[in-house]
């Protein structure tokens, strides 16, 4: 461990909020560095938390980097080689975690009561100095400090630190003092877990299960080994029309009612409760920096909000602040400035994923177009019986194996059209031998779903309003992206 040297006037260069993934991770990088650095959470280790558990390839490439792989009873947590996507209780995709040039081609599942101890430990052993039960109240940052007032233990007491990081997970308190608000209801995804015990089948593959039912939303049963299995349903906070499905009673319905769920379920039994907790989705309009202000992780909105995953984000992102808080350390210069690396660096590896993640979601989020999307699915899947290079990115995409950005690249787009071609054309080739009163049947099923919408944004305009804005900005957003690709691409290149 590195000696570190107290700093005059101050508690210390780094103050930390939050030791989940994303603060230990940083904590530990920044302490090695000989960086003084406190990192303050309010529960106690070793502590649970609200997840899937699913670690996938880059995150556990993230724990390889940090030693934590290593440990001893790393390997003895459930190791995943496959995942299947199911529509409507029919598997219509099955792979192994594709091989990808420098990560591994497996991932865990790892209760997090035991990943974020250890995680939270390596933070301790590189020498941060950690403080349970302690929670962050409010901040005010000065030209030459930030001054927290935190509660511990009950009492109150103010840390003095050059910079503060929000690492406090998706109801942050540091970005809530930031950005002057907490997240929009429109950023927000509800999800809830149960762990069974006595489940079937493969211990080694990661099941997600879609229907119109659960639409705009999707569930999982991830195994924990032993025959033990976290099983947990995901759905964004504000549908159109408003959803009053309750995700608890959503997730039993589901059990009893998906087939290829319940057939994996068996006689399992729940242990514990179904637990729930809100994930803020990637804001492309939230700052992630200001002076001797940063935020990570789930605090940054660093979520797929195609399938909930974050703990890969939250490692690399701790990683990227890291590089960008040594060199602020060493020049003495917290500036918005000075932390503009970090937000290029979120911006260039994440953001275009992410957005794109977005926009689909803000598509699925408009329950009456359910019809078009299981349609558009059912398309997706039939191509991916044929054609094992598309079953891979359109699998690979749900299951977060693979970048959303893949879903635009032009040959995946040809090969959807030319199937939907193939899927309209039989069916409406079915339709004009049943003879004319039955041509239009199937644009007059879309015809009735655009009216009911255009019903619906007349009785709600404000909420359609932001649906269709939260559609254009995402859409901006990813066109600008895509001509910075084909400049790259075709352009620079010439
Ligand atoms: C139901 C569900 C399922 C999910 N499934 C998966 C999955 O399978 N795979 C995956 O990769 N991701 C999944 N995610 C997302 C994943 O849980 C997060 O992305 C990940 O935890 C982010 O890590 P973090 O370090 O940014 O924040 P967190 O893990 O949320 O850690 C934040 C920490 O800050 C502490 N804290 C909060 N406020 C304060 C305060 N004021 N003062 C002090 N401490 C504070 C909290 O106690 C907590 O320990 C899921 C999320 C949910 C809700």
């Amino acid at each position: 461990m590195i000696k570190i040297s107290p700093i005059p006037n101050y508690d210390c260069e780094v103050l930390i909020i939050g030791a989940g993934p994303g603060g230990s991770a940083l904590a530990g990088r920044l302490a090695q560095n000989g960086i003084c650095t406190i990192l303050i959470e309010s529960q106690e280790f070793p502590r649970d938390k609200v997840c899937g558990d699913f670690v996938g390839p880059v995150a556990i490439a993230e724990l390889q980097k940090l030693g934590i792989a290593g440990l001893e009873d790393f390997p003895k947590a459930n190791r995943i080689n496959e995942a299947s996507v199911f529509l409507d209780g029919e598997e219509i995709i099955n792979q192994a975690i594709p091989r990808l040039e420098g990560i591994p081609y497996y991932g865990r599942v790892i209760p997090r009561i035991t990943l974020d101890h250890w995680i939270f430990e390596y933070a301790q052993k590189k020498g941060a100095i950690t403080k349970e039960k302690t929670r962050l109240k409010n901040y005010t940052v000065y030209p030459d400090k930030v001054v927290a007032e935190i509660s511990q233990n009950g009492k109150s007491k103010t840390i003095i630190a050059k910079m503060i990081i929000g690492a406090d997970g998706s109801s942050s308190t540091v970005a809530r003092i930031f950005h002057g608000q907490k997240p929009s209801d429109f950023d927000r995804i509800l999800a809830v877990r149960a762990y069974y015990e006595g489940i079937e089948g493969p211990q080694d593959r990661c099941d997600l299960f879609f229907t119109e039912e659960s639409f705009p939303g999707y569930y999982w049963l991830f195994p924990t080994g032993n025959g033990n299995a976290n099983i947990g349903v995901g759905m964004v906070l504000k549908t159109l029309p408003q959803n009053d499905t309750h995700l608890k009673e959503l997730l039993t319905a589901l059990i009893q009612k998906d087939k290829s769920l319940s057939a994996r379920v068996g006689n399992g039994q729940i242990k514990g409760k179904i637990q729930g907790w809100p994930l803020a989705t990637y804001n492309a309009k939230k700052k992630i920096i200001g002076n001797r202000l940063l935020l990570l992780g789930d605090a940054a909105g660093l979520i797929n909000s195609l399938n909930g995953e974050g703990i890969q984000y939250a490692l690399l992102s701790a990683r990227w602040a890291a590089d960008t808080i040594i060199s602020s350390v060493q020049n003495d210069d917290f500036s918005t400035v000075s932390l503009t690396s970090y937000k290029k660096k979120i911006e260039e590896e994440l953001a275009y994923d992410l957005t794109l993640s977005n926009m689909i979601i803000q598509c699925i989020r408009n329950r009456k177009l359910n019809p078009f999307w299981m349609e558009l699915l059912s398309i997706m899947v039939s191509r991916a019986r044929i054609d094992k290079s598309y079953a891979e990115i359109a699998g690979g995409i749900l299951a977060g194996m693979q970048p959303a950005n893949k879903a635009v690249h032009p040959a995946f787009i040809t090969k959807t059209l030319v199937q939907g071609a193939m899927h309209f054309g039989v069916k409406g080739a079915k339709e004009v031998l049943k003879g004319p009163e039955h041509w239009m049947s199937t644009g007059k099923s879309t015809v009735a779903h655009v009216k009911e919408i255009i019903k619906e944004a007349k009785e709600n305009p404000k909420e359609y309003k932001e649906w269709l804005q939260g559609l254009t900005t995402n859409g901006i957003k990813i066109s600008d992206h895509i001509w910075k690709d084909i400049k790259k691409q075709y352009i620079n290149t010439k």
